[in-house]
């Protein structure tokens, strides 16, 4: 019998999943038994090699490009998606970029450009994959936030602000899509070693942390498969799951 968490014949969606933690996250479904499909926005090389990655361990996957924060790229993807797979099942809104500066001094379009992928992306997916979620009246949607959107962060307004939204969306589209059968809920990352993090002073970040270390990409991954695992996790939505390494206690 396949493990109560297969995802087998089922078609996942994981935005920025060239690198990093959507990277972890599409191999994870995979390794489930979902045909995964690899979004990035510029980097082809990368997309491709997670796509080899993970059918040289056996699983299904291809990669499309498209900026998430744009409605025509957003909507022309998930067609593709749909026009080669035929349905849709999970969608994991992971794409996601920092823009930090103190408030003071952060210029106007470094707010805009990370509230337009980070927040704004969100929605556009979310609302591209509704109608098929929807009709199916089946469906998971996994929102990536980060612990920042619970207790902010000098530095990131744009990013917690954004993250926060990120939140608020995923507890009014749970509610929206609820009697239809489709979960959305959301993953709380602290702080995960990637190219996002390479560059921050680690000393004073790991003093916050419980578990004494930052946590890896495939962490995070775990807990977007359980999320998108049935039955395991079919009475869960609306939910804010933090993967933090004890960071932000509530
Ligand atoms: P990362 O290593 O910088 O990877 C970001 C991914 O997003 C890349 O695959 C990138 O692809 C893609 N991307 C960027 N702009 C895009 C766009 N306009 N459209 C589509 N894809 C785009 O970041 P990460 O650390 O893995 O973070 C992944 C998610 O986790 C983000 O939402 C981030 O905010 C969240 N998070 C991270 C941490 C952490 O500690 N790392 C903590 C909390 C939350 P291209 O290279 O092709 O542009």
């Amino acid at each position: 019998m396949p493990p109560a968490t297969s995802l087998a014949g089922q078609v996942a969606l994981v935005t920025g999943a060239s690198r990093g933690i959507g990277a972890a996250i599409a191999q994870e479904l995979a390794a489930a038994g979902a045909t995964v499909v690899v979004n990035y926005a510029s980097s082809p090389e990368a997309a491709e090699a997670v796509v080899a990655t993970i059918q040289a361990a056996g699983g299904q996957a291809w990669a499309h490009q498209a900026n998430v924060a744009d409605e025509e790229q957003v909507e022309a993807l998930v067609k593709a998606v749909l026009a080669k797979e035929g349905r849709l099942d999970v969608l994991v809104n992971n794409a996601g970029i920092t823009r930090d500066g103190l408030l003071m001094r952060m210029k106007s379009a470094d707010w805009q450009s990370v509230i337009d992928l980070n927040l704004t992306g969100v929605f556009l997916c979310t609302r591209a994959v509704s109608r098929t979620m929807l009709k199916a009246r089946a469906g998971r949607i996994i929102n990536i936030t980060s612990v920042v959107a619970l207790m902010g962060n000098p530095g990131q307004a744009n990013y917690s602000a954004a993250k926060a939204g990120v939140i608020g969306l995923t507890r009014s589209s749970a509610a929206e899509f609820a009697s239809r059968g489709v979960t959305v809920n959301a993953v709380a990352p602290g702080f995960i070693e990637s190219a996002m993090t390479a560059d921050l002073d680690k000393e004073p970040i790991l003093k916050a942390i419980p578990l004494g270390r930052m946590g890896q990409p495939a962490e995070v991954a775990g807990a977007v498969r359980f999320l998108a695992a049935d039955p395991a996790a079919a009475y869960i939505t609306g939910q804010v799951l933090q993967v933090d390494g004890g960071m932000v206690m509530r």
